[in-house]
């Protein structure tokens, strides 16, 4: 891996799906899949182990999972609420598996039905289900803090509360932590204070992915100060799509096109080829037509020339 490479990892078929009515058919989402890792991403949540009753548009996510493992080099990850979604993404053979804790116990109790401290005896249960595995197919095991910079239901969370979360998560077995700003709340200067404490806390190389929504505008001002910071991988989502559905008010991710082609401008090794990664909005907005798909440089194209003259 070069010094200079910065992971963009999508999280639209996850995230951008799960807080749209609108069901995707599998074959979409798997040409989906297929045309964005052909572009170049090279992590893709493509969904969630979750019961179809409770989000009926990642029903098929084992599906999507034995589709997107044909696809060579592609890191495939996926969300799970609980020990029954990690068996289930166990079994799917998921590179990576990421469990949410909200830092907002309200939030916790509204999104999994579980307390902190339930949510992290699962996490111990989870860990002791993956370290049973032989090593080679261990999936990499993230302990997601969502809500982190703040909550629509709570307010503001301390930071000394996520602090004691996220070393809760890695005593319990995760591999590393991620913070979620689930709300769209996170400013740069919070951003840097909250990598800089909880780095700190668990160590420079346990924290290294920021998950950003673009609900205040500052999406991409966070991932500048993320990344004077050392954080190295970053959620996106293409077209913006996504929210939470038990967050009122939490809107989009970041648009994955944006960031491709931020961090391509500021010489920043992704393996992304912006071209081909805008001509994937047609196979998402041709399976969504109501959807509105976000972009600011797949709407205005980019700068003429590019990139001779442009990287700084
Ligand atoms: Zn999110």
């Amino acid at each position: 891996m070069t010094k200079n490479y910065i992971k963009i990892s999508e999280v639209g078929p996850r995230d951008g799906l799960q807080s749209i009515k609108q069901v995707m058919p599998l074959e979409a989402k798997k040409a989906w899949v297929s045309a964005e890792a052909a572009a170049g991403v090279p992590e893709i949540e493509v969904g969630s182990f979750v019961p179809p009753r409770i989000l009926p548009q990642l029903a098929d996510t084992a599906e999507l999972v034995a589709h997107a493992l044909t696809i060579p080099g592609l890191i495939v990850a996926a969300l799970i609420p609980n020990l029954k979604g990690a068996e289930n993404a166990l079994k799917a053979g998921v590179h990576k598996i990421t469990i949410p804790l909200s830092a907002s116990e309200t939030h916790s109790l509204k999104n999994v039905n579980r307390t902190h401290t339930q949510m992290i005896t699962e996490v111990k249960n989870i860990a002791a289900l993956i370290n049973n595995l032989p090593k080679d197919k261990r999936p990499k095991f993230e302990g997601g803090i969502s809500t982190a910079f703040g909550c629509t239901l709570e307010g503001k969370i301390e930071t000394d509360k996520i602090l004691a979360l996220a070393s809760a998560l890695m005593d319990a077995g995760c591999d590393e932590v991620g913070l979620s700003d689930t709300t769209g709340y996170a400013t740069p200067r919070h951003v840097v204070k909250l990598v800089k404490a909880v780095k700190g806390e668990v160590g420079n190389e346990h924290l290294t992915g920021l998950h950003i929504h673009n609900t205040r505008g500052l999406g991409l001002a966070n991932v500048v100060a993320a990344l004077d910071h050392g954080i190295t991988t970053f959620d996106a989502s293409l077209g913006g799509i996504g929210g939470c559905p038990f967050a009122p008010g939490a809107s989009g991710n970041i648009v994955t096109e944006d960031l491709a082609f931020m961090l391509d401008s500021m010489g920043y090794k992704t393996g992304v080829d912006l071209d081909a990664l805008f001509k994937v909005r047609e196979i998402v907005q041709e399976a969504l037509p109501d959807e509105e798909l976000y972009g600011f440089t797949p709407d205005a194209g980019l700068p003429k020339g590019y990139p001779i003259g442009y990287k700084v």
